[in-house]
């Protein structure tokens, strides 16, 4: 048992992804930080590819605000 890294909801021990957030639970949940979909405001994983409360897809909708693109490219890091 454990919490998302992310957005803290209670997570059964085997779950690879949060169902809450979207983030998966290793060390890759670390290279993103808690975010909220442009769409619905729902509290997302900021390098997740697809809103899990509201199924909007992709960057466009789901990108926070990177100001800084010295962090490079975040989605070449996924894998879906
Ligand atoms: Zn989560
Ligand atoms: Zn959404």
């Amino acid at each position: 048992m454990m919490d998302c890294i992310i957005c803290g909801t209670y997570l059964h021990v085997d779950a690879l992804k949060c169902n809450s957030c979207g983030a998966p639970q290793d060390e890759r949940a670390r290279s993103g930080e808690k975010s909220h979909c442009a769409i619905c405001d729902a509290v997302l994983w900021s390098l997740a590819e697809t809103c899990v409360q509201c199924n909007a897809h992709g960057y466009p909708a789901l990108r926070p605000r990177l100001g800084d693109k010295s962090l490079g490219a975040p989605e070449e890091e996924i894998e879906t």
